[in-house]
């Protein structure tokens, strides 16, 4: 299947090149296994306390009158719930929408910071810039072109409300008690004052920890129309370099956000 797949892009990307010899290259599809690190969307999937949950209803289901079977559902769902994009016009005026983010910016080299330590110890904690100089001192500068992806250890709580972001309780009320890690701000600009990076993703509900009023990284981050990727599931598979990922959201014209099917690719050794 992979192979399949790999000539299919050669394939694809020689028909551009016959049209824009300025585009003359290969890229070659990474070989490795596949994690899937999107959850999937059922009634118990997390959105915001402000959002209603995810809605499927059945259209039809089970055997037509002609004797086939048949299914068919229509579903309802916030933009921002469960594995997620947030598009930089979230919190940027002017900036991308879902639908006008490069794909370049979607897929590439995943960077994992594993701030699970902080986290487990304080479940308020602001991913800082030490925290990313840690890593980079074990692992090397993260690299132009990289989608940063923090891991908090918080996936381990999914779907179960309370523990995962702090209460499992409803409504406007409900956001002063949120309770998960997320970027500081003072991170937020440092990476975009110092590194290039893609996207960044995060396994909370956002990459503003949950007692944010401002969701100043978010402000930050958009405003340099870099794409964040909300509630990222199974972090803890992917090792600090060599995997790639794949973020694909639904193509929401003018979407501030969307529902992610996102998978990373594990090195070989
Ligand atoms: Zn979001």
């Amino acid at each position: 299947m992979y192979r399949s797949l790999f000539v299919f892009l050669l394939i694809a990307v020689s028909a551009c090149s016959m049209d824009n010899p300025a585009e003359d290259q290969v890229v070659a599809f990474p070989q490795g296994e596949i994690v899937d690190m999107s959850y999937a969307y059922n009634d118990q999937t997390v959105y915001w306390p402000t959002a209603p949950g995810f809605d499927k209803n059945t259209d039809f289901e089970g055997f037509t009158p002609a004797g086939f079977w048949y299914t068919a559902y229509t579903v309802t769902t916030a933009e921002h719930g469960g594995t997620h994009l947030d598009a930089p016009i979230h919190f940027s005026e002017g900036k991308h929408a879902a639908d006008e983010i490069p794909l370049e910016r979607l897929m590439g080299p995943a960077v994992v910071v594993d701030v699970g330590e902080q986290a487990a110890a304080d479940r308020d904690h602001l991913i800082s810039i030490d925290d990313i100089m840690a890593h980079e001192h074990e692992h090397g500068a993260i690299a132009a072109g990289s989608i940063l992806l923090f891991r908090t250890g918080f996936g381990q709580y999914w779907p179960d409300r309370e523990a995962y972001m702090g209460t499992a309780e409803r409504g406007q009320d409900a956001v002063s008690l949120l309770h998960f890690p997320g970027i500081h701000p003072e991170a937020a600009q440092w990476l975009v004052d110092n590194r290039d990076i893609n996207a960044v993703g995060i396994d909370t509900p956002s990459i503003d920890y949950g007692q944010s009023t401002m969701f100043e990284s978010h402000q930050i981050l958009f405003g340099d129309n870099i794409p964040a990727f909300e509630n990222v599931a199974n972090l803890d598979r992917l090792p600090e370099t060599g995997a790639t990922v794949i973020a694909l959201p639904m193509k929401i014209e003018g979407g501030s956000g969307g529902p992610l099917r996102m998978v990373g690719i594990l090195p070989t050794q």
